[in-house]
């Protein structure tokens, strides 16, 4: 028998994580769960770590290692606890792939030390590429180092691609559910409540990315995160809404044949194929009915009232740390809104004036990411208080 691939997920305890452990423990004669991690949540991590007997655990908050450690001290499980812990598990010799299913800008520095380790990227977090998808790309191909895609329209471009990847691709075409907002006027987007905004029509997600979906922001990460995952220019990029959530994307060829890739909205999949690319596992995922969705339909994305979307284009051609700079205000501004200390509207204008308001570095070296992240949390947070 070949060898089992051993994985780490960077997040277990998130919505991305949880569904990714139930994907790997279907196949136990595949995968070999190596590292598990979360960020607060002890308890959720400790339930997984009994029920799944990974190698080692890591907690990122250091105040709850010792909780871990004494729940875990009968098993055969290695604790750590920490950030710097967090990026050396990943490059231990018995992890393969790494899925980075962590939210945000903290998935970036694991990212790359994967990388530098070598370890196949099965990459959940777009955040990584929207801060440094220049210098993220640049070393998995020096390392030789694949990322696969999980965010599902990346995966549907990729499963697109199968057997195209000589092809040249004209342009994609990102699908949007359109959030829990679609046809919102502004006058309307006003009076929005946080729990309003929490309530995705078709996906349930962490809070983060619910709420970018409901700003539209999050089809700017992707449309960002699609450039450096497929190479393409700004131009060859466009964003298309469909509210049924079936047709997860399109790629359009030089000969002018378009390619979909549809299914029922479940990260399950693309989860398991950003795991066991090239193959196919049989699954008893629900199938999709014609019969169910006897119309897909399909709208222009309004970006007068999603600004967010616009400034997401914006940074993807301004390139250096726009994007950068650009997610650092958006993390900032969606807490704010999730801790009610700011309006939905409040989001797009922080992230705006965040934009406009700090320099950007036309050809950043990692440090310059680091730094650029922290003034735009910084400006960003100090119009929060305003
Ligand atoms: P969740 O908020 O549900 O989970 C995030 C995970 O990251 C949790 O395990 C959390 O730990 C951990 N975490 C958060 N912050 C830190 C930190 N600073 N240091 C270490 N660990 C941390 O997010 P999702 O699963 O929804 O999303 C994860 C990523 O995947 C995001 O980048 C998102 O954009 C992307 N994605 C998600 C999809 C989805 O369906 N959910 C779809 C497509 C992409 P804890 O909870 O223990 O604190
Ligand atoms: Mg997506």
């Amino acid at each position: 028998m070949t060898q089992k691939k051993g994985i780490a997920i960077l997040g277990s305890t998130g919505s991305i994580g949880t569904q990714a452990l139930e994907v790997i423990a279907a196949y136990p004669d595949f995968f070999d769960l190596q590292v598990i991690t979360a960020g607060k949540n002890a308890d959720l991590l400790i339930e997984q770590a009994l029920k799944f007997q990974p190698n080692t655990v890591v907690i990122s908050d250091e105040a709850q290692y010792q909780k871990v450690k004494t729940a875990l001290s009968k098993e055969d499980i290695h604790v750590y606890a920490g950030d710097e812990a967090l990026c050396q598990v990943v490059e231990s010799n018995d992890v393969h792939t790494v899925l980075t299913a962590l939210v945000g800008y903290a998935g970036l520095k694991p990212t790359l030390r994967a990388i530098y380790a070598k370890k196949t990227i099965a990459l959940a977090n777009k955040e990584t590429l929207v801060v440094a998808g220049e210098l993220v790309t640049r070393l998995a191909r020096e390392n030789g180092v694949n990322i696969y895609p999980v965010d599902s329209e990346h995966s549907a471009i990729f499963q697109c691609l199968v057997g195209e990847f000589h092809n040249k691709i004209e342009k994609i075409y990102l699908t949007a559910s359109g959030g829990p907002f679609r046809g919102w006027t502004e006058e309307q987007l006003k009076t929005v409540k946080k729990e309003q905004a929490l309530k995705h029509p078709n996906w349930s997600m962490g809070a983060k990315i619910t709420i970018d979906s409901a700003t539209l922001m999050n089809k700017g990460l992707e449309v960002i995160e699609a450039k450096w995952l497929f190479n393409l220019k700004p131009e060859e990029i466009d964003v298309i809404v469909h509210p049924q959530s079936i047709v997860h994307s399109l790629v359009q060829f030089q000969d002018g044949s378009m390619k979909a890739q549809m299914g029922l909205p479940d990260m399950k999949l693309p989860i398991q194929f950003a795991l066991t690319f090239p193959d196919r596992f049989q699954t008893d995922f629900p199938r999709f009915n014609f019969m169910d969705y006897p119309q897909l339909t399909f709208e222009k994305p309004d970006r007068a009232v999603f600004k967010n979307l616009d400034l997401a284009f914006k940074a993807m051609e301004m390139g250096g740390t726009a994007a950068c700079i650009l997610n650092a205000a958006n993390e900032v501004s969606v807490e704010a809104f999730l801790k009610d200390q700011i309006q939905f509207l409040d989001i797009a204008e922080i992230n705006e004036k965040t934009m406009l308001g700090l320099n950007f570095v036309p050809n950043p070296a990692y440090e310059d990411y680091v730094e650029s992240d922290l003034q735009a949390r910084a400006f960003a947070q100090s119009l929060v208080k305003k």
